[in-house]
């Protein structure tokens, strides 16, 4: 960023030196950083108006958000005169409106258009907290819902950047209400398939972050932007207590789930090109049939203990490693949108081969710092929500999903009985039996209990060579049935818990080869195949009609029992 030498144009102490220089230098050349506290020169900021010594961001009008992030053939703006009334009669209102209009270069606190990213028709509304602090009034709320309404009628996807301070009290209960007038167009959108991306600057807080602002099927934010419903000083005086600095922040909203990803402003244009460009592709393009592809039927020597031996191994490829391997320009979703991002499990959209796909898959680490940020693969309730929120997503946009399953078992501990364990396995097998997109599960590694079960609901289920899938553990068999969890290898000969043994009971549909010392020595002989594997069982499942598919996955499970 510092393309001009700092020493050079800076010297100004901190403080109030600093405030005392700025209050000196020419509007508008000299700035004073809010972050780092010290004054710097306009045009250092560059177009992402970012602080050459701290790196800070500065608040960035709409006009510029909207230059930064559409293709160079322009924006056509929508309602771009459209002003409030008086709806409660409040006090020199009007004139404050008028006021405002003839000083800045927008007329209220929203602009929205039309315009093309990275080549993508889409539909823009961009708040800009110079006008009355981005307060949601009865135009931001007509201009947004209006935009809502267009890319509906128009089938276009809309990305929208928040900026505001929330509700705007000049207007009342009539500002309140746009909450629900806005959220009810976002609904109908929705519900026609269509993609809604926002984008939270700073500040995005009260009545936006409690509508539109969280209701993107992809929320994205600028680092270190307030993102948060009350204000700061509000909740200290209700609790009598300081809150931590991070308080509120994108960072801490990306930590409690409820947004999918950080963007740096200079990576916001890429971001959303990227994102856009993969919703506009639908399913697998036919000459993915495959038809003649050969399935692998070996394994048969594997001696179950040593199956479960080699799925454990610590240097065993996890999930985030095969989707590196096998899935190109892959972009990571977080969160639950309820309580917390669990590491647990990594789920994200990209392309297989050149298909849009989503991949949901449990995530071990291959040493201790990794698998302390990962709960050694054992999700919490919140990352069985987070990957059916992900899920759900393909279904909306009619994209296959991938699950990738190496998990000794969901967590068991009293936080995740807290939030239902229970609940969150059951709805995830709930969500799986209906989705209309093809469900394909692969267990890489262990496949424990109802852990791996709440994400291999699925049309068809392969197996790694060395990986196991069972009721629980071989030492947990042993201890309740034995009261000898020694016998763990044992157990596993009786358990039926190796690929073979499974194929043979119809629970998997087949196996994916493997070199003896493990397939991390040999990632292309396994995942070339599991690629082709994949490709062809795709291409079958996606030329099924819905009925066929969904009762195929019915009957798949319909089928186990001995009686
Ligand atoms: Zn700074």
């Amino acid at each position: 960023m510092n393309i001009f030498n700092r020493k050079k144009y800076v010297t100004v102490p901190q403080g109030q030196t600093a405030q005392m220089a700025a209050d000196r230098v020419p509007d508008g050349m000299w700035v004073k950083c809010n972050k780092c506290g010290k004054v710097v020169y306009n045009k250092q900021l560059g177009k992402y108006k970012i602080c050459p010594l701290c790196e800070g961001y500065f608040r960035i009008s709409a006009p510029e958000m909207i230059v930064n992030v559409v293709d160079e053939d322009g924006f056509t703006a929508h309602d771009a005169d459209l002003v409030p009334e008086n709806p409660i009669n409040y006090p020199n209102y009007e004139e404050k409106i008028k006021q405002l209009g003839e000083t800045l270069d927008i007329k209220e606190a929203v602009v929205t258009g039309r315009a093309k990213i990275h080549g993508i028709d889409t539909m823009i509304c961009a708040m800009d907290s110079r006008f009355i602090m981005g307060s949601m009034g009865s135009v931001v709320g007509e201009k947004i819902t209006r935009a809502f309404e267009a890319a509906l009628a128009d089938k276009l996807p809309i990305v929208v950047f928040t900026a505001s301070g929330g509700a705007r009290m000049q207007e009342g209960i009539v500002s309140l209400m746009q909450m629900g007038k806005v959220s009810a167009a976002v609904k109908r959108h929705s519900d026609a398939g269509l993609l809604y991306i926002t984008v939270l600057t700073d500040p995005t807080t009260g009545g936006v972050t409690a509508s539109f602002a969280m209701q993107g099927d992809i929320i994205l934010a600028e680092p270190g932007a307030l993102v948060g419903f009350a204000g700061r000083r509000v909740i200290e005086q209700t609790i009598k207590q300081k809150l931590p600095e991070d308080f509120q922040s994108a960072e801490f909203v990306l930590e409690h789930g409820f947004i999918d990803k950080i963007v740096p402003r200079p990576e916001l244009r890429d971001t959303l090109g990227r994102l856009l460009k993969i919703h506009c592709q639908k399913m697998p393009p036919a000459q993915q049939s495959m038809d003649g592809f050969e399935y692998y039927c070996g394994g048969e020597g594997v001696e179950p203990f040593k199956a479960v031996e080699i799925a454990r191994k610590v240097t065993r490829p996890t999930g985030r490693d095969i989707i590196s391997y096998m899935v190109k320009d892959f972009v990571e979703m977080h969160g639950d949108r309820n309580f917390r991002d669990d590491g647990a499990i990594v789920g994200g959209i990209g392309y297989l081969n050149g298909m849009p796909i989503t991949v949901v898959a449990t995530q071990k680490g291959h040493n201790l710092e990794e698998n302390v940020a990962c709960n050694f693969g054992q999700p919490h309730p919140e990352g069985y929500r987070k990957a059916l929120r992900i899920m759900k997503q393909a279904e909306k946009f009619g994209r296959p999903i991938l699950t990738l399953i190496n998990t000794s078992g969901a967590y068991p501990a009293a936080g995740a009985e807290e939030r239902g364990q229970g609940s969150a396995i059951a709805a995830s097998l709930f969500e799986m039996a209906g989705f209309t997109v093809p469900v394909v599960a692969v267990i890489v590694g262990e496949g424990g209990s109802g852990g791996a079960i709440a994400l291999a609901l699925a049309d068809r289920v392969f197996m790694f060579e060395y990986s196991m899938y069972s009721i629980l553990s071989p030492e947990g068999f042993a201890s309740i049935l034995w009261k000898d969890g020694k016998r763990a290898k044992e157990a596993a000969g009786v358990m039926k818990l190796r690929p073979t043994d499974l194929m043979e009971l119809g629970i998997i549909e087949g196996i994916i080869p493997e070199i003896e010392s493990g397939f991390e020595n040999d990632m292309a002989h396994s995942l070339d195949y599991l690629e082709s594997l994949l490709l062809a069982e795709y291409g079958k499942l996606g030329a099924m009609p819905t009925e066929d598919l969904l009762e195929g996955r019915y009957q798949r499970f319909r089928k186990f029992g001995s009686y």
